[in-house]
Formats: C-alpha cells, structure tokens, sequence
C-alpha cells in the first residue's frame, strides 16, 4: 500500500484463505479452482496460504482465531474465508465480528445485482443492482450489553436513573448503541468514493432517524454534512439541489422500515447505500434473497484507509450439507471476484462473472438453483466450479 492509499499487487502476491468450517471444505476447493483458472489466463499466480480460524483452527491448536491468523491478515493485507462456526457461549461472540474490529475493517461491502438465469422471487430481478456499504464496527455490534438481574445491570440503571431520571424496568436487558461522527463519516465518505469511481448516480444514507434521533438521525446529518464538506464539486445532498443534482452524486436518505419496502417495489431508484450495522445486516439479506439468495451473495470486509480486506462468503456453515459437495460455491466465488477487483484484476475478475453466468443460463446448476428452475441440470459442487472453468 503507498502513501496514496494505492494497492501495489505483485503478478504472484501471498494471499491467506481461510477454508471455512461445514461446507468451507466443499465451497473453498471449488471457488479457487475458478480464482486460479481465471488469474492463470492473466500470468498471475497465487500463493495461498492456509490460515485458521474456527472449528478447525480449535481442533488444531486449542483457540479459535489463533494470533498467527491476525498476524498473517495483517501482514499480507488481503484475505479471503469460507464461512465460520460461532462457538456457544463464552470466548467471542462471534469470529468474523471479531476479525472485523481487530483489523478494523470498518466497511461491509455486499453487492447485489442479479445474474441472468438465476431463479429469483420477484418479477423484475434484473432491476436490483445496488452496492451496500454496512459500517461494520459500531452500532448495537459493539457488544456493550448487560445481562438482565446482573449487579452490572442493576448499577447502570441505577445510575441513568440518577443522572438523566430515565425509568428502566426491572430486569431489563440492557445495551449501549455507540454511533460517531467519525465512524459514520468515514463510511459514508468510503461510499460516495465508490460511487464515483464506479460511476453510480445516487448514494442513499438509510437510517431510523425519525425515532432514533441522536444516533441514526445523527449518522444522517453527518452524511450531509460531509457532502458539503468534501464532495461539493462532485455530489450534492437532496435538500441542497431539491432533488435535481444535475451531473453530481445525488446523496438522499430514507428511513429504514420504508426503505426495505422500496427496494421490493422500487429497487431502480437505489444505487449505492450507505447505512449502520443493524440496518445493513437486514437489507443485505433481504435484498440478497431477490437476486437468488444467500448461496450467491458476496461480501468483503474492508478498511479502505489501511487497504485491508477480508472477502467472505456471506452464508454460514450449513452442517446439514458439509462434506456432501452439495451445496452452492457462488457466494465464496463471487467475494474472491470481489478481491480481484480490490486487486485490480478487472480483466480476470469480468470472465469469471461471464463464465458464471455462461454455465447458469444452461441451467448447470447446484441443487438449491436446481429445486427453483424447470430443466436444470442438477450438479454437485465442484462439478458446477468445473463447468464454470470451462466456460472462461
Ligand atoms: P447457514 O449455514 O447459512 O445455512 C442456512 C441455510 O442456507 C442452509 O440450510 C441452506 O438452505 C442455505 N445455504 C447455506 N449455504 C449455502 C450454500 N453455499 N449454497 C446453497 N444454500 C446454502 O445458517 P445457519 O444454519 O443458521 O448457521 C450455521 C452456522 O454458521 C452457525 O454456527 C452460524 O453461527 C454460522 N454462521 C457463520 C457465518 C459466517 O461465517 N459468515 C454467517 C452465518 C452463520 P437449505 O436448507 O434451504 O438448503
């Protein structure tokens, strides 16, 4: 990474992978088939370089995010993961939340568009071609919750009581929903970045501001704010231009229960959105479910400052399937196609998607696309990777 926050990649760069616990063992072989194939017809070569985490990680070496995985994250920037299990109760919460605010990787990246021939529940699938920014490191992911009963609860509503006359119940559960200036503006700026350098017409900030309002009415303002600040010349808040931003970003906001209506019914008006965590985990599902759901959705966790990124299949571990070589390889794939673009392998990153798209509009499909379709062509998982080799 330079001075200039750009990525310098090597022809042969070291890319750690994490393969997954359940099917990461089924999806993970599949999906860098497909990466190496596409990087191979560009004279690249990766270097994996297997890193653990979860079950296996456990199994292995008694800790569940071993610090050698941080280090190893950190050092080469760029990684990619198979999905993890959560341990029950007690040690972290979670491992992904945990990788996310170790290195601090402050956007969530989840593009949704549709690809042609996947089975999908609305009439107009290819109408939905959005780019979700989640902030990933605040909000009620923070973690600042107490338990119900417990003497920590007790002492803090004792003391809101005190000092601000706020009536809690007994036996309430509580929790801190942290949103800053900072946060909220670093996320939005990473998404109007996106926006103009992938040429989307619209930035729209979602968020329950009209309830509540000093944390995501605030996130709201602070997007304004810093349209004013940093992107006049390129953008321009609604209320600013009344709705007509000439050549400029439109920047816009909607509240959040509305908004979840509005990309069902209306989704050719939403571009990029830039939203916080709790929002952003909602829409990036729901919005998923309309292009083919979660075995087809990518994700990547990202700090565009330090230029870390995580690439992540968005779905879990699904035991019920792991090692059947069932299930479906999209989801890793198309986060390791989001990678290459991090890259700035444009070129590879394109056939993969073409020859994706190549091998489903034959219907070559894994069975949760197959149970959907008339006609299909019912493949196991590494066979439907393989068709897509094929194809590029
Ligand atoms: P899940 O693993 O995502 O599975 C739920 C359902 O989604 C599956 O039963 C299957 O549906 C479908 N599915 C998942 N992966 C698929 C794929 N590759 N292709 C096609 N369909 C797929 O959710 P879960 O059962 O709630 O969670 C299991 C474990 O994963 C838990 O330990 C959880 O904590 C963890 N988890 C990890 C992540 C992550 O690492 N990012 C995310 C979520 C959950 P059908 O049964 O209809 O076929």
């Amino acid at each position: 990474m330079s001075a200039e926050g750009v990525l310098h990649v090597p022809d042969n760069p070291i890319i750690p992978f994490i393969e997954g616990d359940g099917t990461g063992v089924d999806i993970w072989p599949a999906a860098k088939l497909v990466l190496d194939a596409a990087a191979t017809k560009y004279g690249k070569t990766i270097a994996w370089k297997e890193v653990l985490a979860g079950q296996k990680a456990f199994d292995e070496t008694g800790d569940w995010l071993p610090e050698q995985t941080v280090i190893d994250f950190r050092e080469h920037l760029i990684g990619i993961k198979g999905p993890l299990t959560t341990p029950i109760g007690g040690g972290f919460r979670s491992l992904n939340v945990a990788l996310r605010q170790i290195l601090d990787l402050y956007v969530c990246l989840r593009p949704v568009r549709w690809f042609q021939g996947v089975p999908s529940p609305v009439k107009r699938p290819e109408d939905v071609d959005m780019v979700i920014f989640r902030e990933n490191t605040e909000d009620v992911y923070a973690g600042l919750e107490l338990e119900a009963g417990t003497p920590d609860a007790e002492k803090l509503r004792a003391f809101v009581k005190e000092a601000f006359g706020w009536d809690v119940r007994e036996m309430s559960g509580l929790g801190l929903k942290p949103i800053s200036e900072f946060g909220s503006k670093r996320l939005i700026r990473a998404a109007i970045n996106y926006a103009m350098s992938h040429g989307r017409e619209s930035v729209t900030l979602v968020h329950k501001g009209n309830i509540q309002k000093f944390t995501e009415g605030a996130f709201m303002k602070w997007g304004y704010e810093l349209v004013r600040e940093e992107f006049s010349d390129v953008a321009v808040g609604w209320n600013d231009c009344d709705g007509k931003p000439g050549s400029k970003i439109l920047v816009k906001d909607v509240i959040a229960d509305i908004a979840l209506q509005q990309v069902l019914t209306r989704p050719k008006e939403f571009d990029v959105i830039a939203t916080m965590n709790l929002n952003g985990d909602y829409i990036s599902d729901a919005l998923a479910a309309q292009v083919g759901g979660i075995g087809i959705a990518p994700g990547a966790n990202i700090n565009y400052v330090t230029g870390h990124g995580i690439f992540e299949a968005t779905h879990g571990t699904a035991p019920k399937y792991a090692g059947l070589d069932k299930v479906n390889p999209g989801s890793v794939l198309l986060s390791g196609v989001l990678m290459f673009e991090h890259l700035g392998w444009q070129d590879a990153a394109d056939d993969i998607v073409t020859a994706l798209e190549a091998t489903i509009a034959e219907k070559i499909v894994t069975y949760d696309f197959a149970r959907l379709m008339d006609g299909a062509t019912e493949v196991k998982c590494s066979e439907f990777a393989a068709a897509i080799v094929e194809r590029l």
